[in-house]
């Protein structure tokens, strides 16, 4: 009996071949809780968090479409001088 029927085809492979290389003890995205992934520069420690969170360090999903979407919204409110009426 396996418990990877609902497993996506190709997916099988793919996973092998990343967990392979270092998901398997990669640090885990303090946001979304996924592994962090390897850069293709080879960095593997993830992302700066903030001003999501103070502390970990996050996935480049969460830091492109939520921590960086986040620092915009900070520096465009301060370049409006902290007004929100924007
Ligand atoms: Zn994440």
């Amino acid at each position: 009996m396996s418990n990877n029927e609902y497993l996506p085809d190709g997916c099988d492979e793919e996973w092998e071949f990343m967990s392979r290389f270092s998901l398997a003890d990669a640090p885990e995205c303090c946001i979304c809780g996924f592994k962090i992934e390897v850069q293709a520069n080879g960095w593997a420690e993830g992302h700066n968090p903030s001003p999501i969170l103070e502390h970990g360090r996050c996935c480049g999903v969460c830091n492109d479409t939520i921590v960086i979407p986040a620092r915009m919204d900070i520096l465009f409110s301060a370049l409006n001088g902290g007004d929100d009426n924007g």
